[in-house]
């Protein structure tokens, strides 16, 4: 059976890739466990919090041309409306045009649960076509439409032939997934289904990079291989999206963001993925160069490229390793980012404290897809203390107290703050595309180095911070201690 199918919806990422979301242990024996899968699925008894599926809306309300439809309680999707001054700050990092996102809400009633939202969906859609007069619109669903069990698929036929231009309904019902990633693949589905056209011509030089609304960084590399970047989906036009079938090779800042989509293009319309990780650490940049050069046969500018900024940067390199010698790092990312992170960490010279990652794919959607944990333990040797934890502040807290690394980075902002809450300075990677290349490693090394002089002042910080855990919690020394149930 192939990874593509016609059917509405695509399988959560639990169920597809048996992703689980609790693990404690090594990276070693995780990846291990994970090749023979006998990783069994963990449970809590206890979450601070959680995630959803919801997270598509990441990936689709950035998109220019187009609106959103979130058929929806109000309270779902209200964190959204601040990715309209995100959008904003990255057109213009970009020299590009700045454009309004346009969202609406259906505002799904508790009495709408009980006599159905399918009126509300439609008037939502009419809505935003008066609003945005937009060239295609998408729809996503929430735990309040399934639960009514609403027949989302004819509505919005029915509204796609009234309105005339595609309307692509997400499938990402919040009960259905713990991992928001599972709502990176319901957007990519939905686009796939809906907006990607067959290619009319090979574009021989246009590379597709997923990624999020982060600033170009691929583009000065990138160029210098005469490629072109068709960044995707944040801040894409609709025309970029329907012609994404065209392009020479797909890569990404993250495997986890885009295995889906790019194993579909390969497995659909011949569109190679890049096999090699993405370019987070000097190993990993030049392994990339590579693996592009080889699919758009330019071996001597990749060469000449790895050769130029090799030398450019060799002795910042070095003179932040003597900076940093003997500086443990702890990271804290999405499944493929952390291990994106820890790489930069080791091509700086720092010690890996641990890594944990907010949940783990035990495999990828096209078995021959890069595994960049694998990738990381080669390059890395094992990493004795690694977990997987969906974010849970009190679990993470404990491991950074049991660890006390020099250094945190990590990929959430509210996860970030921990660190500077118990003395440990912190960095916030909120920009995936900032560290990317010889460049971002030496970018990196300085946020480092200059994180390491906050330390007095973290410290005094956290002299001030009282936990809001009982004495029992901070005493207890497991932090995994509400692990309690693994099912087959
Ligand atoms: S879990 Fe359900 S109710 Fe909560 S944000 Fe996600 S879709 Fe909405």
């Amino acid at each position: 059976m192939g990874i593509y199918s016609t059917s509405p919806e695509i399988e959560v990422r639990e169920r597809r890739l048996h992703s689980i979301i609790s693990y404690n242990g090594t990276a070693k024996d995780l990846y291990e466990q994970s090749r023979s899968r006998s990783l069994l699925h963990t449970e809590r008894s206890y979450s601070q919090c959680s995630a959803c599926a919801e997270g598509c809306t990441s990936v689709v309300t950035h998109i220019r041309d187009c609106a959103v439809v979130f058929h929806a309680p109000i309270g779902c999707d209200a964190g959204m409306f601040n990715n309209a001054l995100v959008s904003k700050g990255t057109a213009k990092s970009r020299k590009q045009e700045e454009f309004s996102l346009n969202m609406l809400s259906s505002n799904i009633l508790e009495k709408d649960t009980i006599f159905g939202a399918a009126d509300k969906l439609r008037a939502a859609i009419r809505e935003a076509d008066q609003r945005f007069h937009p060239k295609a619109m998408f729809v996503t669903t929430s735990c309040a439409s399934g639960i009514i069990g609403e027949d989302i698929e004819s509505v919005v036929n029915e509204m796609e032939e009234a309105l005339g231009y595609p309307i692509a309904p997400i499938y990402c019902e919040g009960f259905k997934s713990r991992i928001w990633s599972s709502g990176f693949d319901a957007a990519f589905h939905g686009v796939l289904r809906k907006l990607v056209k067959s290619p009319r011509k090979k574009q021989e030089d246009l590379v597709n990079v997923f990624n999020f609304e982060g600033m170009d960084t691929f583009t000065p590399l990138l160029s210098r291989l005469n490629l072109r970047v068709n960044y995707l989906l944040p801040l894409a036009s609709l025309e970029q999206i329907e012609t994404i079938s065209e392009a020479v090779c797909s890569t990404t800042i993250c495997e986890t963001l885009s295995m889906y989509v790019g194993a579909v293009l390969e497995e659909k319309y011949g569109v190679p993925e890049v096999k090699a990780p993405s370019p987070y650490g000097i190993d990993w940049t030049n392994q990339w160069l590579r693996a592009i050069a080889k699919l758009t046969h330019r071996e001597e500018l990749a060469e000449q490229l790895i050769k130029e900024d090799g030398e450019k940067y060799h002795d910042e390199i070095e003179a932040l390793k003597a900076k940093l010698a003997g500086k443990k790092v702890y990271v804290i990312s999405g499944d493929s980012f952390a291990h994106n992170l820890a790489n930069v960490g080791k091509s700086l010279g720092l010690e890996l404290a641990g890594a944990t990652s907010l949940h783990h794919d035990l495999h990828t959607d096209n078995p021959a897809s890069v595994n960049t944990l694998s990738a990381l333990i080669e390059t890395n040797g094992d990493i004795p203390n690694f977990s997987v934890c969906n974010m849970q502040p009190y679990q993470v807290i404990k491991i950074l107290l049991r660890l006390r690394p020099d250094l945190l980075v990590c990929r959430h902002m509210g996860l970030t703050s921990l660190g500077s809450k118990i003395g440990i300075p912190a960095i916030f990677e909120g920009d995936a595309n900032f560290s990317i290349g010889y460049e971002g490693v030496v970018k990196m090394g300085r946020r480092f180095y200059e994180a390491l002089q906050t330390k007095k002042l973290v410290e005094n910080i956290a002299r001030h911070v009282k936990q809001p855990y009982t004495d029992w919690w901070l005493a207890e020394e497991d932090p995994f201690y509400f692990q309690v149930r693994a099912v087959s």
